[in-house]
């Protein structure tokens, strides 16, 4: 198995997306339970500045760059990525389609729970996959807009578990899912993936659309979402201040 890569207290995996892929689906075909956490130099900054949230964000079994910032740290550590960036997006994209093709030994499909954003945007996600993908198995869709313990999350957990979902779509922006993906797993025993995915459920249901492909290249996508969604300035002002915390670690190691 491929090692991991320290970026800053971050555990991450060191694999290509087809590796990441293939981990996935190979856990789901052994049953082995699996989080998917992916990232960016936002969340690896959240722990710097807390560190209370290693312990969530280095609880996930598998943890992919998603974002050029920590592929960057990477390469400015002296431990780059094989694959770059793996972004989290793509990944479940990459699933879905998978899972048009795959079959459990019994013969039936894997179920699929789409829980995050705005209310009927996990159906519109689901509805826009299934023009593509026909044959995946979606059992349930949920918005993200419930308290994160108590009383609303038990009831969203009895639903996950009376659909039967094998992988669970946990996209309420980061880190709230990762934190009630560690706090709140091992009461969904029938799951065995669980990912979190951040906006992906607005993205495949259209109502946020990607960068342009030259900006992803060139790695800017970061600028393009600023341009669109101005408010997100604050959350970007770690992002300074991650590079150039990285470049003094690289030199005094603190
Ligand atoms: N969201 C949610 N519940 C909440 C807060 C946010 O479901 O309590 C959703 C929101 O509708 C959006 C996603 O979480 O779909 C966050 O998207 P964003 O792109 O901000 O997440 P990131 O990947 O940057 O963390």
């Amino acid at each position: 198995m491929a090692g991991r890569i320290n970026i800053r207290g971050v555990n991450f995996d060191s694999v290509t997306f087809d590796e990441a892929v293939g981990r996935l689906t190979g856990a789901l075909e052994t049953g082995t339970r699996t989080a998917l956490f992916t990232p960016n130099s936002e969340i690896v900054q959240a722990c710097l500045d807390d560190p209370s949230l290693y312990e969530v964000i280095n609880s996930a079994e598998l943890i992919t760059p998603d974002g050029i910032g920590v592929v960057k740290a990477g390469r400015i550590l002296g431990t780059p990525f094989p694959g770059g960036r793996v972004a989290g997006f793509d990944l479940g994209r990459e699933l879905i389609r998978r899972l048009d093709n795959m079959k459990k030994p019994d013969g039936g499909r894997y179920g699929v729970y789409f829980l995050g954003g705005k209310p009927g945007v996990a159906e519109a996600a689901r509805d826009k996959l299934l023009e593509e993908h026909p044959n995946v198995l979606f059992v349930g869709c949920g918005d993200g807009y419930f308290k994160k313990e108590g009383p609303e999350t038990d009831a969203v957990i009895e639903k996950v578990n009376a659909s039967g979902a094998d992988v669970l779509f946990v996209c309420l922006g980061a880190p709230t899912q990762e934190k009630w993906i560690a706090a709140n797993r091992d009461r969904m025993p029938g799951v065995t993936l669980f990912l979190g995915l951040g906006g992906s459920l607005d993205g495949y249901a259209g109502i946020v659309k990607r960068a342009p492909k030259i900006f992803i290249k060139l790695g800017l996508e970061w600028f393009y979402r600023l341009c669109k969604e101005p408010w997100r300035i604050k959350r970007m002002m770690k992002l300074p201040v991650f590079y150039f915390g990285t470049w003094k670690y690289r030199f005094t190691g603190k």
